[in-house]
């Protein structure tokens, strides 16, 4: 294992959203320097950083001279052009975690299924297609409902497609609908829940796992996590154990997120998987003794990794952009409940749907932190919702 890049040295980070906003808060708090590479300027991470350099990701030159300035390079953002990073970082001996190996196999998302499906962990039935034909045999094959997902560039249910027959003009709808680009078609998992997992592999092969979270989502989109996850233990040490088989297979170097379905049979059926922080595991920053951006940092730097261990039940509550639709929400209403913390992503345009910041709460139970972290929200839309005696 190479020597640790201890504090006082500088992180690169690819990509400038939330995640890696919060990575530079964690990175600064040990002293390191930050640099972001970002597409946009005064992005959420740049505002925080030393240096935000800003240039398209497939901007070679720009990538070479942004590489060239830091100690470690990694990644908020999964969808980053990896080879040439790969190849700046090779140039000039700074470590990639995790490595475009990494990278390369989840930004797409059939070659995610393969290797899942390879290693024998559960995911739900699906083909790769690349025409209408295809995916009209591909449906017939698998049968309906099923959801339709462009290989590349989806999140947060874009480039996704619910398909409720065979039809074949549902299917020819379908197709239209992600724009006739190659994809993915996956049958429909009947799910109790929504679980997930986020852990970390350390430079020397450790792992720190924060336990199962459970996730409810509004429009595909996260609303709110709460930890720990109301299931059996043997559930939760399951998906802990296939997190850490993916994990170590894919020798990832920094924090990963396993999403799964938890299915009424209590079965579980890995969704997806994330090579770094995940919006599931933001309650961590104010619930557990290291947070998922400061284990991410330990981890790419070649530190150990912090402790997981969580200090009391919590929930978190995603506040999108469609909060902003009667103008700017009451925050100073907000901050009178005493109990939650408010974090905000320092971005200038809300849209509906846009991840502007969230609310965590602890509690005595991992329900009363859920309500109190929905009823808080609410004040931000219903100003008439009082603070519970708690
Ligand atoms: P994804 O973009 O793959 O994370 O999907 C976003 C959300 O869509 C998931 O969290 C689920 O709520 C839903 N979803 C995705 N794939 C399936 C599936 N095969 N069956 C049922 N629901 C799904």
């Amino acid at each position: 294992m190479s020597a640790a890049i201890l504090p006082g040295r500088t992180i690169g980070i690819f990509g400038s959203g939330q995640l890696g906003r919060m990575m530079a808060i964690a990175a600064r708090r040990f002293g390191y320097a930050v640099h972001v590479y970002s597409p946009d300027r005064g992005s959420p991470a740049g505002q925080l950083a030393d240096v935000e350099r800003t240039a398209p990701f497939d901007d070679a030159d720009a990538v070479d001279a942004f590489v060239a300035g830091v100690d470690v390079v990694t990644f908020e953002f999964e969808n980053v052009p990896a080879a040439p990073v790969a190849a700046a970082a090779a140039g000039h001996s700074v470590p990639v975690r995790p490595s475009a190996d990494v990278l390369h196999a989840l930004q797409h998302r059939g070659r995610e299924k393969r290797f899942l499906a390879d290693l024998g962990v559960p995911v739900a039935a699906f083909e790769e297609v690349d025409s209408l034909v295809g995916l009209q045999d591909a449906v017939n094959r698998l049968g309906a409902p099923a959801v339709v997902k462009t290989s590349r560039l989806g999140y947060d249910g874009r480039g996704q497609v619910r398909l409720l027959s065979a039809a074949p003009h549902h299917v020819a709808a379908a197709w239209q609908a992600i724009g006739r680009v190659p994809a993915i078609v996956e049958r429909f998992v009947t799910f109790d829940r929504e679980l997930s997992v986020v852990a970390a592999r350390g430079a020397d092969g450790a792992f720190a796992e924060f336990g199962a979270f459970e996730n409810r989502h509004e429009r595909h989109i996260l609303d709110l996590a709460v930890a720990p996850a109301d299931v059996p233990t043997a559930t939760a040490a399951e998906a802990i154990r296939l997190t850490r088989r993916i994990a170590t297979e894919l020798d990832v170097v920094g924090v990963l997120c396993v999403e799964f379905f938890l299915t009424g049979d209590s079965e579980l059926v890995v969704n997806e998987v994330a090579p770094r922080p995940h919006n599931s595991g933001h309650l961590t920053i104010d619930a557990c003794v290291t947070s998922q951006f400061e284990q991410h940092v330990r981890a790419v730097c070649g530190l150990p990794l912090g402790g997981t261990r969580q200090l009391a039940p919590a929930a978190m509550a995603n506040l999108l952009g469609d909060l902003w639709e009667g103008g700017e929400p009451d925050w100073a209403r907000l901050l009178g409940w005493p109990e939650v913390r408010l974090h905000l992503y320092g971005k200038r345009e809300a849209r509906p749907g846009r991840k502007m910041g969230h609310l965590t709460s602890l509690g005595r139970s991992a329900v009363e932190a859920a309500a109190v972290v929905s009823a808080a929200r609410g004040v931000l839309a219903r100003r008439s919702v009082q603070p519970p005696a708690i």
